[in-house]
């Protein structure tokens, strides 16, 4: 039986051939389904309108009424902007307008009257709208007679070709005229009266047209609730299915090695790091494949989990490998590890980029025979010649830099799948990160180390390069090194590294050797030179490291006191976060100091105010994903989402994702397999309902 939803959407009236196609390529709407499930982003109270005189730092979307008195341009190049000047007899205010210039300018007429939507920014004293919605007021009337207008997403082409927010407003009251009484209940009624749900016919009704605000926010809660429910509900029965599936290395005892490295470890765990081995020692008993994702604020301590765990895997005869991103970073663990494996008789190595042929034989010969117990590297340990006796246990550290692909070339390395443990700074909340990775499991290092003192961070602009140049002097006078990072975003980007040169050369000249030693790492260096100049700074020799964000990913040099970030606008949050845990580790007093030019956009200037006042890492990755979007969320990024959302936002809706997830989890305890004549509804939706949900069971 087809569903009329699955109409396609050029039969719908008013709509024909040419629109249905400016729809589908533009908002990727095909049928009626699409269309209904297209929202409004924002609802407008289109009978409320705002006086000028009365707009201050407290106004978050608002309408104003009034007439434009001139228009003009100013700028030049990338800087140009339209500003059109509103006057509504109680004040004015600028518009302005720095895309799209072109068509704003066709559109605006000056004496006209307008009504404008938009927030209130501050800009030279003054509240301006930048990019607000502009409306002649003659042409907001009211195609119905609720209050509360849906504004739905949409294009240059679409505003073009005259498919305006009203045409998309009247195709939408059509098609739910036409649908009315056939839109099916996807979730059955056990369901929708445990949550108190409005049934899905009303609440696509009211997110298209709202008839109260209480009615909108019912129609929401109950259409994010349903699309959040079958993302989990399909992420979990993933799981129940890996878990029923596969078998895993059992690692029965905790023995000599273990013990041996516990005893050695210079200073105590820490509760929190405890508790994390705990989690793990009952995942890799288990009898099924561990697969979870330790996530820690920088200087946690995750590296010491990680060592400890692969040493279970080593008192049980097994294989671990400890894998980074950068060789730096896999050279600072492979050191690191023989401070605490004295007296024991755990062989490690270390395979990386830079290993020479006749070592890396070697290498692969003792990973075979199994007389390598633990190894090191990077990107080197998945090449197609690196085999195992028994790899037991994967770690990977600092998990968003390394691919899906990547991390899936590991699995084939063993017969068994291997247990795993991913290890990561960036922090999300937990059923996020669940919904996200799919199936992990999620621990949380949430304690640091005794002893660590927050960093303080300032922003300071170029025009106070000199007082920077100051106070690096100084605290060099003190003992302490400094970090110098400048922005890489893309290895090809020339620019970044002439910046890196440019501040190099400049760096020399106000620290010149030999008083000071200044040591330089980036990208397109040689191997051995980098590994030369790191240890340089590493040892205590030189006093200044320059680098580019190569640094980011966990170096450890407690000495150093101050981490100056330069063109720190260029950096996200959970960048600029990671970068600064490089400092504080020592008990030295730290700062951080992000360095920009004086102009600098509003996001720019809000994301350094952050930095400057606050240290927690949750904090900052739920501001950063507030503002970005978790689309875009570092840990994401190379992926995507594995799914389209088209009501719900993960960082915003944390709490109802949570709510379904458990309800999803109930479900599923009591009925596994969603037999239950009650259940039937759900197994059908999650059928027709296709979250593109990708395999994560060997991924990640
Ligand atoms: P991250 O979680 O950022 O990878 P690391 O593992 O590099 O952190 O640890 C940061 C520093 O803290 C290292 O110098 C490490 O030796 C030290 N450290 C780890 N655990 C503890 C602890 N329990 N007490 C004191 N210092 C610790
Ligand atoms: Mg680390």
């Amino acid at each position: 039986m087809t569903c009329i939803l699955d109409t396609d959407i050029k039969f719908l009236p008013g709509v024909g051939p040419r629109r249905s196609e400016l729809l589908g390529k533009e908002l990727g709407i095909k049928t009626f389904r699409d269309m209904l499930y297209t929202f409004p982003f924002r609802y407008v109270d289109r009978s409320r309108f705002y006086a000028v005189r009365d707009i201050d730092s407290t106004s978050s979307y608002i309408q104003v009424r009034g007439r434009i008195t001139s228009i003009s341009k100013a700028g030049t190049g990338r800087s140009l902007r339209l500003v059109a000047k509103l006057h509504d007899g109680t004040g004015a205010i600028d518009l302005v307008f720095f895309k799209g210039i072109k068509w704003i300018e066709d559109k605006l007429k000056v004496g006209e009257e307008y009504i404008v939507f938009g927030k209130p920014s501050v800009f030279n004293q003054t509240y301006n709208f930048v990019h607000p919605e502009v409306d002649p007021a003659s042409s907001v009337n009211s195609i119905r007679t609720g209050t509360m207008t849906g504004i739905y997403s949409s294009t240059e082409t679409l505003h073009n070709s005259g498919i305006s927010n009203k045409v998309l407003e009247k195709m939408m009251a059509q098609l739910l005229e036409k649908c009315r009484g056939c839109i099916e209940e996807t979730l059955p009624p056990h369901i929708l009266v445990q949550k108190k749900l409005m049934p899905l016919e009303e609440a696509l009704c009211n997110a298209h047209f709202p008839t109260s605000p209480q009615a909108l926010s019912q129609a929401q809660r109950r259409l994010k609730f349903e699309e959040l429910f079958y993302l989990e509900l399909s992420l979990l029965k993933q799981k129940h299915i890996r878990m029923r599936a596969e078998s895993a290395v059992i690692f029965k005892r905790i023995g000599e090695n273990f013990n041996k490295t516990y005893s050695n470890l210079p200073f105590p765990l820490t509760g929190a790091q405890k508790r994390v081995l705990k989690e793990i020692r009952s995942d890799v008993a288990s009898g099924m494949q561990m697969n979870r994702l330790l996530q820690g604020d920088v200087g946690s301590g995750k590296t010491m989990v990680a060592i400890l765990a692969a040493m279970m895997a080593v008192d049980n005869g097994y294989q671990a490998c400890i894998m980074a991103p950068t060789e730096v970073l896999a050279n600072q663990h492979y050191k690191g590890i023989f401070k605490v494996i004295a007296g024991t008789d755990v062989k490690v190595a270390l395979l990386t980029g830079s290993t020479k042929a006749k070592e890396r034989e070697e290498i692969h010969k003792g990973l075979l025979d199994g007389t390598i117990n633990i190894i090191f590297g990077t990107h080197a340990l998945i090449e197609e010649d690196v085999r195992f006796r028994n790899l037991a246990l994967a770690v990977i550290d600092e998990q968003h830099r390394f691919g899906v692909e990547q991390r899936s070339r590991l699995w084939s390395k063993a017969e068994i799948a291997p247990h795993i443990l991913v290890m990561t700074a960036t922090p999300i909340p937990r059923t996020l990160a669940m919904t996200l990775y799919g199936d992990l499991d999620v621990s949380v290092l949430d304690e640091l180390p005794p002893g660590r003192k927050p960093v303080e961070t300032v922003h300071w602009t170029e025009t106070q390069r000199g007082t920077l140049y100051n106070f690096m002097r100084k605290q060099i006078g003190m003992g302490r090194q400094v970090f110098v990072v400048y922005p890489l975003i893309k290895e090809s980007e020339k620019m970044d590294y002439k910046n890196l040169e440019e501040g190099y050369m400049a760096i020399t000249e106000a620290f010149p050797a030999p008083k000071y030693v200044t040591a330089v790492v980036h990208g397109q260096q040689k191997n051995e030179n980098k590994a030369f100049d790191m240890n340089l700074f590493a040892s205590g020799k030189a006093d200044i490291l320059v680098a580019t964000s190569v640094i980011e990913v966990g170096v450890d040099v407690p000495n150093a006191s101050v981490m100056v970030i330069e063109s720190a606008e260029r950096f996200g949050l959970s960048q600029l976060h990671q970068l600064r845990g490089r400092v504080g580790r020592g008990a030295e007093k730290s700062y951080c100091i992000l360095m920009t030019g004086y102009k600098l956009s509003k996001e720019s200037k809000q994301r350094l105010d952050l930095m400057c006042a606050t240290n927690d890492g949750f904090e900052l990755a739920e501001a950063d994903m507030r503002m970005r979007g978790p689309g875009d969320f570092e840990g994401t990024r190379q992926s995507g989402l594995a799914f389209d959302l088209k009501i719900s936002d993960l960082a915003k809706d944390s709490p109802i994702l949570e709510e379904a997830r458990q309800l999803g989890q109930a479900v599923l305890n009591e009925d596994p397999d969603l037999s239950e004549e009650k259940n039937r509804l759900l197994a059908k939706t999650m059928s027709l309902m296709k979250f593109e949900v990708k395999d994560f069971s060997n991924i990640s």
